[in-house]
Order: C-alpha cells, then sequence, then structure tokens
C-alpha cells in the first residue's frame, strides 16, 4: 500500500493541487493521510475541504480547524493568524463545520499514530526539538508517529539505549528505508511551507518498500497571493508564501 502523507494545507487550493497531481505521477496512492490545518490562512477554505473530502483519506484536526469553528482559543494566535482565522470563520458553510468538529485528535492506523502537534498535546505542541521530540516517544504505543503543525518537514529517531533523540531534516527526494527504530515525521507543508523553500512539501510511505519518500512540489504561487489580497487577507501572509517561511 502507498499512503500520501501531508498536513497544513491552510486553504492553498493550488499547493493542494499541485501535491495531488504530484502524488498520480509519483505512482497514486491508495488513501491521503491529512495532519490537519486543513484551513486558516489562506484564500479557499471551501475548495480544500471539498477536494480532501473527494479523496479516500484520513484527517485528525488542527489548532486551526478548531479555531475557525471555535473550539480553539483565538487569542493564543497572532493578531494575523486570528485575522485570517475570522475570516475563514465567515466563509465556512454549517456541513463543513460540521465535518471539521468531528475530525478526531488522534488516529492510528498500522503502524502509525497520526496528530497534528505532538501525541502529548496534539493541538498546540511544536515538535521542533530533540528534547520535546524524545518526552513524546513517552506518549504513543505505535513504531512511528507523524506530525505537522511547524510546516517543517523533520525526522525524529528515538535511541532506547541512551534514552536520547536524533533529528535531522527531511531531505527531498531521498528516500528514508525504516527499520525498527521508533521514529516521528512531520511531511512539512502544503500551503505555507516554513523552511526557507517555498515549494509544496509531502511525503508518500510505501508499506511494501517500507520507505518514506519526501517530495516538494512547486506551484503557482502567484495565484494564491492574488486570491489573498483580493478576499482582504493580511499581507504578511501573502508575502511570507514566496520564501517559505
Ligand atoms: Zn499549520
Amino acid at each position: 500500500m502507498r499512503y500520501a502523507i501531508l498536513g497544513d494545507i491552510h486553504s492553498n487550493l493550488a499547493a493542494f493541487e499541485a501535491v495531488l497531481e504530484d502524488i498520480e505521477r509519483k505512482g497514486k496512492a491508495d488513501e491521503l493521510w491529512c495532519l490537519g490545518d486543513i484551513v486558516g490562512y489562506g484564500p479557499d477554505p471551501h475548495q480544500c475541504i471539498e477536494l480532501l473530502r473527494q479523496h479516500n483519506h484520513l484527517c485528525v484536526a488542527g489548532n486551526h480547524d478548531w479555531a475557525a469553528i471555535g473550539k480553539a482559543d483565538i487569542s493564543l494566535f497572532n493578531p494575523v493568524a486570528a485575522m485570517a482565522c475570522r475570516w475563514t470563520a465567515k466563509q465556512l458553510n454549517p456541513e463543513e463545520v460540521h465535518y471539521l468538529e468531528n475530525l478526531p485528535l488522534v488516529l492510528q492506523r498500522d503502524d502509525f499514530t497520526l496528530v497534528h502537534g505532538s501525541p502529548r498535546d496534539p493541538i498546540w505542541e511544536y515538535l521542533l526539538s530533540s528534547n520535546t521530540a524524545r518526552d513524546n516517544f513517552n506518549y504513543f504505543q505505535s513504531q512511528f508517529c507523524l506530525v505537522g503543525h511547524s510546516h517543517i518537514p523533520l525526522v525524529f529517531e528515538y535511541l532506547s539505549e541512551s534514552d536520547a533523540c536524533l533529528f535531522e531534516e527531511l531531505p527531498p527526494e531521498v528516500s528514508l528505508v525504516v527499520g525498527r527504530s521508533r521514529l516521528i515525521i512531520n511531511p512539512g507543508g502544503v500551503g505555507q511551507p516554513r523552511d526557507d523553500d517555498p515549494r509544496a512539501s509531502y511525503v508518500i510511505y510505501d508499506s511494501e518498500a517500507q520507505a518514506i519518500y519526501h517530495y516538494r512540489v512547486p506551484y503557482d504561487i502567484a495565484a494564491t497571493q492574488e486570491k489573498m489580497v483580493k478576499c482582504g487577507l493580511p499581507s504578511p501572509l501573502v508575502v511570507r508564501l514566496s520564501y517559505g517561511r
């Protein structure tokens, strides 16, 4: 089986479509595993939810999904994120609200646990250091955990002998053969990458090859930015897409 693992679409339809086309080109996927934050920041919340739902998929809730429907505290957002969130809330129809409301915080599939932030705090915690990641290995049972939220493609490996944790960026176009180690993997962000590479980021897991492939996909950034300007979304959010940060 082949699973496409992606997250942080953030209402960026052009980026999401480019990733879906790339998945087809790379040999299709049996299932999409989405790590939350379908909405927030970008101009196409409705279309992104609809497109995801047209696919055979699993999805967990992200902080932006919850904030857009009033389930998470918007005061924890910075001012531009909060503005985009209020705009997003106004776009959603009752059926979309219902879909977002019912997204689980944690999902289990085969050897994987799926969460948005971290297994310890699925909505808010960022996994960006080896110490934080090491503590989080105690909060899930499966061999692998998939996270989003930071929009940075990373892999953390737990070293049981020393109770330590290694981490490195996931380089693009490189396959990672998974062995016996426990790993936490972040596929990077589709709709708002933050690792100084503006291309959309996602991962394919091939269960037969036991390998993870990380891909970067160029998309029409200007098209998304133009829509954001028309919608009146905050300009720092428009500009950052050009730089991937
Ligand atoms: Zn996000």
